[in-house]
């Protein structure tokens, strides 16, 4: 199955966009990873087939992984069905294990990624070879951490780079088991436009039912592909049973999904695209100029405050600007977090300018 948007495509990607990353949260036995298999390639075709092979799990004397024999199991798979294949590393000795069976893909896991040290000793194991490696974002929102370790793995001469939106452990992820913080994931891929960054529906969401909307939001936010955990047995699989779906609600999945693509060729579209932006650009150099007028009246107030001794901080003023802009906002239809964090921003960009002024 195809999907009609295969712009961009990535050459050493197998497929096209939106990337298929389908396969069970752990490999069980070579019985549970073929039948899934089957169950995936009577649909599709060019899936990058994933399994972990080592789980980090948050306690002990839960399933942990079947260990190195299962990367034999992933070969085998790769060999019968034609997908490409990967599974996570997490430190030096299960990247070595990982090259030598022929894994072809190689990702770092969310609970890794937090680990400077961890990320650097695998760039080391990764030295000399050119395997395509993908980084989970951080447990924490902390975009910097991530894009830290993707620098990591390409200074140690990967080119082949790729990025996986895992969502964020927050104080409150409801409804969602990691929240998806999709502006961090933006952030993400505005930083770093070059590097395919595929979303895991999967442990976002936690949840089979709610996996339709993260998916179609991952791609409405133009990203590469989709990472969704699949099993041919949701219900007895040893982790994450919860979040899995078969084969068959995955064939579902996908027939629900709208593919875009980042372009039309539509003429008309394109016009009124055109105009509309122009209309935007004009509204954004008026913002602009007018942030620009604020700071400089924020600047002469600030020479005052300098003469009089009077603090930069008036925390009362600051809080009579914050209620009135959120207030107006409302009533024109601008969102309390929208506004708020626009005029902390300005706030702090003031504070700035009187104190250097
Ligand atoms: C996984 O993909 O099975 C996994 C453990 O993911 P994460 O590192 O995102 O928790
Ligand atoms: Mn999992």
């Amino acid at each position: 199955m195809t999907s009609e948007s295969n712009l961009n495509n990535i050459s050493w990607i197998s497929g096209n966009r939106p990337y298929q990353f389908f396969g069970p949260c752990s490999a069980e036995s070579p019985e549970q990873l073929r039948a899934t298999a089957v169950g995936i390639k009577e649909h599709f075709s060019n899936v990058i087939f994933r399994a972990g092979i080592w789980k980090p799990r948050t306690r002990p004397n839960t399933f942990e992984g079947v260990g190195e024999e299962g990367l034999k199991w992933l070969v085998d798979i790769k060999e019968e069905f034609g997908f490409q294949v990967t599974t996570e590393v997490a430190n030096a000795s299960h990247v070595e294990a990982c090259l030598k069976a022929g894994i072809d893909i190689l990702w770092i896991g969310a609970r890794t990624t937090v680990n400077p040290f961890s990320v650097q000793a695998i760039a080391d194991a990764l030295e000399g070879t050119d395997v395509p490696v993908f980084v989970k974002n951080p447990l924490n929102p902390d975009v910097s951490l991530w894009s830290g370790a993707v620098e990591r793995i390409s200074k140690a001469g990967i080119t082949k780079l790729g990025a996986i939106h895992r969502g964020f452990h927050l104080a409150d992820n409801k409804p969602f088991r990691n929240a998806p913080s999709w502006d961090l994931a933006v952030q993400f891929k505005t930083d770093h436009p070059e590097i395919p960054l595929i979303c895991d529906v999967s442990h976002i969401t936690g949840n089979p039912d709610l996996i339709p909307h993260a998916a179609q939001r991952a791609l409405d936010l133009d990203m590469d592909g989709l990472m969704v955990e699949t099993h041919c047995n949701p219900q007895k699989a040893l982790s994450d049973a919860k979040q899995q779906i078969t084969p068959f609600q995955l064939k579902e999945l996908w027939g629900s999904l709208i593919f875009k693509s980042a372009k039309s060729k539509n003429i008309e579209f394109q016009n009124q695209l055109e105009l509309l932006r122009s209309k935007i650009d004009r509204i954004d150099d008026s913002i602009v100029e007018l942030l620009s007028q604020r700071m400089n009246i924020s600047e002469e107030i600030g020479v005052y405050k300098k003469e009089n001794q009077v603090t930069i901080l008036q925390l009362q003023r600051w809080q009579e600007i914050l209620k009135r802009t959120l207030k107006s906002g409302k009533t024109l239809n601008l969102s309390d977090k929208f506004i708020s964090s626009l005029y902390y921003a300005i706030h702090e960009e003031s504070i700035d300018k009187q104190t250097n002024s």
